[in-house]
């Protein structure tokens, strides 16, 4: 029930980390995915070590706090690879100034690609997801979204937390169309947004997640075997957060 072959998946924020991860595993379970990057050369390396282990993918360039280039995304995803059956909003950068250093120009950054990017890509994908009664979306969101940021300013938590509301708003309107939309929210990640900031014995399970645990859970929403669940937050944090 994990496999997605005829799938078409697309991942952004794929050059690297953790979307590079979730590129990987989808293209492993079959899918055709979109490694979609603000800077192709990462992209088109991970696009090009999928196609060399039998996988299917391109390299597509996005930024996704530019209204116009997640349009030619999508375009370019559906003339290349067929209609989208995944997109896993990923892309994200983070923000580790203390608090009273934020500026304006951090806000506006941190929120156009972390919330407002995940909105336009969800709502230019959904739509023709709803018309074919089919589709998954998974969102990525933080624990800091949902504690409030152990080291992250205050941009980054309220971007993250507004990712699982418009999750749940996502998940309510494709609801009746089949189309599920949930979201994953990693606590610490071994990856380069965190190196250093983060001390592995602080989560009970003794270590920072990797970025295949986050992939794992993006991988089960991806597939049918969560066909009965939306407007989810799946919590993969080591046991830093239990609710
Ligand atoms: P990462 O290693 O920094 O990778 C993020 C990727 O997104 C990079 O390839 C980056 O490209 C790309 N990107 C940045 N801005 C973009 C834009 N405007 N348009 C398209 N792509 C863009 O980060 P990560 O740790 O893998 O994090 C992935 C996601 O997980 C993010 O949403 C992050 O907030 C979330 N998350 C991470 C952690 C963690 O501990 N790592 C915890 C909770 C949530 P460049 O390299 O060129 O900048």
């Amino acid at each position: 029930m994990l496999d997605l072959t005829g799938k078409t998946a697309v991942v952004t924020g794929a050059g690297r980390g953790i979307g590079e991860t979730i590129a990987r595993l989808l293209a492993e379970q079959g899918a055709a995915v979109a490694v979609v990057d603000i800077n192709l050369d990462p992209a088109s390396g991970v696009a090009g070590t999928i196609q060399s282990a039998g996988g299917s993918a391109v390299a597509l360039h996005c930024d996704v706090s530019d209204p116009q280039s997640i349009s030619r995304l999508f375009d370019e995803a559906e003339a290349q690879l067929g209609s989208v059956d995944i997109l896993v909003n990923n892309a994200g950068i983070g923000n580790f100034k203390p608090m009273p250093e934020v500026t304006l120009e951090d806000w506006d950054r941190v929120v156009d690609i972390n919330l407002r990017g995940v909105h336009l890509c969800c709502q230019r994908a959904i739509i023709p997801m709803c018309e074919r009664k089919s589709g998954k979306i998974i969102n990525i969101s933080s624990m800091g979204g949902q504690l409030g940021g152990l080291k992250v300013a205050p941009d980054y938590t309220a971007a993250k937390a507004g990712v699982i509301g418009l999750t749940k708003s996502y998940a309510r309107y494709g609801a009746r169309y089949g189309v599920n939309v949930n979201a994953v929210a990693p606590g610490p990640t071994a990856t380069e947004m965190v190196a250093d900031h983060f001390d592995p014995s602080s989560a009970p399970l003794g270590r920072l997640g990797t970025p295949r645990d986050i992939a794992n859970a993006v991988l089960f929403l991806a597939s049918s075997m969560s066909d009965y669940i939306t407007g989810a937050t799946i919590d993969v944090n080591g046991g830093m957060l239990m609710r």
